[in-house]
């Protein structure tokens, strides 16, 4: 599996953590979001920040 850091803070995110923290009956579509290039992710502290601060951008998924 690839190595995706926090679009923010650029901590390497791990990938075990980021399936255990999201939906486990969908693991096929966190792994697209995962490979994908387009989207942000977000370590947990710098997403806490982000939906607090700019709570109307919905094009980030977070791990943690
Ligand atoms: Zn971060």
């Amino acid at each position: 599996m690839r190595i995706r850091k926090c679009f923010r803070c650029e901590k390497d995110l791990d990938y075990e953590s980021y399936i255990k923290n999201g939906n486990s009956n969908n693991i096929q579509h966190l792994t697209e979001i995962w490979e994908c290039d387009y989207i942000e992710l977000y370590c947990c502290h710098c997403y806490c920040l982000k939906i607090k601060y700019q709570p109307k951008i919905e094009t980030e998924y977070f791990y943690y």
